[in-house]
């Protein structure tokens, strides 16, 4: 499924086609979500030229990775925008993004689709959205690491396919509740304004 983190066609696709036809450049502030299963395709060449392309050009990346992937993202170009999808998707524990955070200053957080309970369920993470099982507050360890980091944290719809939009509400809804725990400021920034600003849409502030 990581296929497109080697195929010259993939880049040729997003990438050559960026000037349309009448020789017009055309906008984009983001590239993503990607999905690589394998963190060893990050090395992939697409892979490298997508965030080389990044990091010269400007739009946000967003990816679906595990943290050993953040790392090798990032050696290609430590001034990409790097935004985790899902942050610490794959089991990394807060403490492991912590020192990923304060690592690479442009690397940012998205905090949809974190698989609830206990216990890590397979390719998901130890959860941040509950204190315990069904339970509606950040556990102690994610509201620390999202305290120390403010401005870099954003949550995410995940809406891939139309069916997720039918969950969109509850979704926010359970957001709400969380954010509600959490200086107003920083419950502002995380549910709006870090995003909004990184993709350039006035804040009203
Ligand atoms: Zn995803």
């Amino acid at each position: 499924m990581d296929a497109w983190a080697i195929s010259s066609s993939f880049y040729s696709i997003c990438f050559v086609r960026v000037p349309d036809g009448a020789g017009r450049r055309l906008e984009f502030s983001g590239i993503g979500e990607f999905h690589l299963y394998d963190s060893a395709n990050a090395n992939g060449g697409v892979t490298k030229k997508l965030m080389q392309f990044a990091a010269k050009n400007k739009p946000s990346v967003l990816a679906h990775v595990d943290d050993t992937a953040i790392d090798l993202l990032m050696a290609h170009a430590p001034d990409a925008r790097l935004i985790w999808a899902h942050t610490g998707i794959g089991g990394a524990p807060a403490a492991r993004v912590d020192a990923l955070f304060s690592k690479y200053p442009q690397l940012m957080g998205e905090l949809s689709y974190r698989p609830q309970g206990e216990q890590a369920p397979s390719g998901g993470s130890e959860r941040h959205e509950v204190r315990k099982r069904g339970g509606p507050y950040l556990c102690p360890d994610w509201r620390t690491l999202l305290l120390k980091h403010p401005t870099r944290f954003m949550i995410g719809s995940d809406t891939w396919v139309n069916q997720r939009w039918q969950y969109y509400e509850e979704l926010m809804k359970g957001y709400r509740v969380w954010l509600g725990d959490l200086p107003p400021d920083a419950a502002r920034r995380i549910g709006w304004s870090n995003g909004a600003e990184l993709f350039g849409v006035k804040t009203g502030n």
